[in-house]
């Protein structure tokens, strides 16, 4: 049997709920005053949107073979991330064999070297990977996770991302991780009403129920200490991203200062082998949590994973949907995964890439099996309106 080639890569973007999950409407929990690295300016404090986090929107990589099969995959990107898989990657990925993913990994990430490394250049190159493994899967008829070595357990079970753990917790998720919504620029008056929330919630959970904090870049080393010793009476599992991805000295000494037992999380604006080996040697967290669409992709996240392995770190993505499932049932060091909350009030389970996503499947009881379909297993939805920015 020949092998077959790949003809086209198309990329387009699509703006409202998608990869780009922060592209929601007013009122949604994502964006109700979540302390963020601008917080300190009053006038980007309550919204995130604001700042522009939503500017990027969505990016839909499509990848073409000679025997027909389109594999396809979606990040965060926008017009940028689709120029640059139109008029730089494309010519890495079109002529090639479609198995050749670790080669035209290689090619994309070095041609791109001396302006990329990281940021949405990993994006777009994480973007395209993704649709080359969708489109083997395709080609193979076999669901990706067969392709990285099989599942190592049946099941995925979740800890749900949101503002209500206690209603993630009668959903049947194992834990809640809570936004923290109060900087350093706040104040004591904000530590406090940071507490507040997590001992409101602890009292409704109960003992045994995880409850972490997503600090998403906000903190500084003496705040999130502080915030640590203090989170310690209410039973706090983790601190997630206290500090600005940079800030690898930062991450080592907090580790060494929160009370024992507490796990330090880090890595969704990580990228590449490299960026998570200063992460893992500098002794910077417990947990790794790559973003599969944003630090290179699977190809990119197996290398990574066997980093951490070596470094008894366990490996638990960032979000990432369906590739983060395909990946997690494969290994041993990630013995659960995150769900997001998309509900606009937390309030029930909707797919995370919703509306983008045909057949995405959703944890039923904190719990899923993975779909056996071929390569990731879910459809473009039709009723999202792509655009193809630039098209060769
Ligand atoms: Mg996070």
């Amino acid at each position: 049997m020949s092998t077959p080639t790949i003809t086209h890569v198309r990329a387009f973007t699509v703006r409202g709920g998608g990869a780009d999950y922060h592209d929601q409407d007013h009122g949604h929990w994502i964006d109700d005053h979540i302390a963020t690295p601008m917080s300190k300016y009053p006038e980007y404090r309550q919204s995130r949107q604001t700042f522009g986090l939503n500017v990027l929107g969505t990016l839909v990589v499509e990848i073409e073979a000679s025997s027909g099969e389109v594999g396809f995959a979606v990040t965060t990107g926008g017009d940028i991330g689709a120029w640059i898989v139109e008029k730089h990657l494309a010519r890495f990925v079109e002529g090639q064999k479609v198995t050749d993913i670790e080669k035209m990994w290689d090619q994309m990430f070095n041609g791109s070297l001396f302006y990329g490394r990281k940021g949405i250049v990993l994006n777009a190159i994480s973007g395209v990977d993704l649709a080359l493994w969708d489109l083997l899967g395709k080609v193979r008829q076999e669901p990706v996770y067969h392709l990285l070595g099989g599942a190592v357990r049946d099941e995925l079970q979740f800890y749900a991302t949101g503002a209500r753990p206690d209603l993630a917790q009668q959903m049947g998720f194992i834990g809640g991780k809570l936004p923290l919504h109060h900087g350093p620029a706040e104040g004591e008056e904000g530590l406090r009403k940071n507490l507040e929330l997590l001992a409101d919630m602890r009292q409704r959970v109960g003992d045994d129920f995880w409850l972490m904090y997503d600090c998403w870049m906000s903190l500084d080393v003496n705040y999130a200490t502080r915030l640590a010793q203090k989170a310690q009476e209410f039973g706090l599992k983790w601190i997630e991203e206290a500090l600005p991805p940079d800030d690898y000295w930062g991450y080592a000494e907090l580790r060494r200062n929160v009370p024992k037992g507490m796990l330090v999380t880090t890595g969704e604006h990580e990228a590449t082998r490299w960026g998570f080996r200063m992460l893992l040697e500098m002794g910077c967290c417990d947990i790794i949590q790559p973003d599969v669409g944003w630090c290179g992709g699977i190809t990119e996240l197996i290398k990574i994973s066997a980093l951490a392995d070596a470094h008894n770190a366990l490996v638990v993505p960032h979000g990432s949907s369906v590739y983060s499932y395909h990946f997690v049932i494969t290994r041993h060091n990630s013995p659960f995964a995150e769900f997001l909350m998309m509900a606009p009030q937390a309030d029930k389970v909707v797919p995370m890439f919703n509306p983008l996503l045909l057949d995405e499947p959703v944890p039923v009881n904190g719990r899923m099996k993975v779909p056996d379909r071929p390569g990731f297993g879910v459809r473009l939805n039709p009723d999202c309106a792509l655009t193809r920015p630039y098209s060769r």
